[in-house]
């Protein structure tokens, strides 16, 4: 099967309460298709400014990431700043510069145009629409969204919702976008608008997996040290996504078990700054703490 991931790529600065990071490299299809690197063969769709360091390209390349949906332009890359308190679930963006993203229209390479999966990142929901309809009758379309474009653009989400099989987003963004601050009845309004399935990620507390026959909890493994929380929502996805497209089977026992590899890309990520952590990371590793998980929820 084949996963078409189209998200931002990006330098985030970075401020914890302990340590600022300047210009480091992130983005939603950034940790989305590296994440999803570790189960298939992604490909991803995004605009980069001709000051992106190659050697990321090069990363991208070595896992297996197919770029020809890259483009590269000249100007200066999306760069993104936000602010952690104490709490890592409360993040406030400080500025976003959307640099060569003005503009951009993504087009879908033709070898892209038959995927099975599309993940359409955390982008202006206006683009993601775009994309829907230059891929041919795809399998699965999931999207995720952010408060930023909910707040400016809430009537192209709702209507980008109809064409979607499944929405990711966190636990504020769906109370934002529903206008409704239970997360059940919210849950219900999204699946009526359309999608089969709705992701709430609640940060260290983990997900909520919603459907209209299925409803699945699933824990963020407990960590001592996080460092960088940025990322994990897209690394979710990444490893969610990235699952399916190697099972090729989207019934309800490999939805749970994609939710759980989520989850364990997602704890790897907040470990340190950035895409450091994915870097380093093997498939040991993660099959490791997937066997932890599981000793950890069962009773
Ligand atoms: P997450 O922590 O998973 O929600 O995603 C963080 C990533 O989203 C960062 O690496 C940012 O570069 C990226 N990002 C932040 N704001 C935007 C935006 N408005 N559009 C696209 N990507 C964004």
């Amino acid at each position: 099967m084949s996963l078409v991931i189209v998200g931002s790529l990006a330098f985030d600065t970075i401020e914890t309460p302990w340590e600022r990071r300047e210009r480091i490299v992130g983005g939603s299809g950034t940790y989305c298709s590296l994440a999803a690197s570790f189960f298939t063969r992604p490909k991803i769709v995004g605009v980069v400014g001709r000051d992106f360091p190659p050697a990321v390209l090069k990363l991208f390349k070595a896992r297996g990431i197919d770029t020809e949906g890259l483009e590269v332009r000249p100007g200066k890359t999306f760069h993104w700043e936000g602010r952690y308190g104490y709490d890592p679930n409360q993040r406030e963006t400080i500025r976003t510069d959307i640099n060569v993203y003005d503009g951009y229209r993504p087009s879908i390479p033709i070898s892209y145009r038959t995927a099975d999966i599309v993940f359409l990142a955390n982008i202006d929901p206006g683009l993601q629409e775009d994309i829907i309809h230059q891929v041919r009758r795809p399998r699965l379309v999931a999207m995720d969204t952010m408060n930023h474009w909910i707040r400016s653009m809430p009537e192209t989400i709702w209507h980008v919702l109809k064409k979607v099989d499944i929405l990711f987003a966190n636990d504020e963004e769906v109370r934002m976008l529903t206008e409704e601050p239970n997360l059940i009845k919210a849950g219900k309004k999204i699946l009526a608008a359309g999608p089969r399935l709705v992701v709430t990620k609640k940060g260290e507390h983990g997900a909520l997996v919603f459907g209209r026959r299925l409803v699945f909890g699933v824990l963020a493994l407990p960590c001592e040290d996080v460092v960088d929380p940025t990322g994990a929502g897209d690394t979710f996805a990444g490893g969610f996504l990235g699952y399916l497209d190697k099972v090729r089977r989207f019934g309800h026992p490999e939805i749970r078990r994609a939710a759980v590899y989520g989850s364990v890309l997602a704890s790897f990520t907040i470990e340190d700054f950035g895409i450091d952590r994915l870097k380093t990371l093997t498939r040991r590793e993660i099959e490791a703490r997937f066997r932890r998980f599981k000793k950890l929820v069962s009773f």
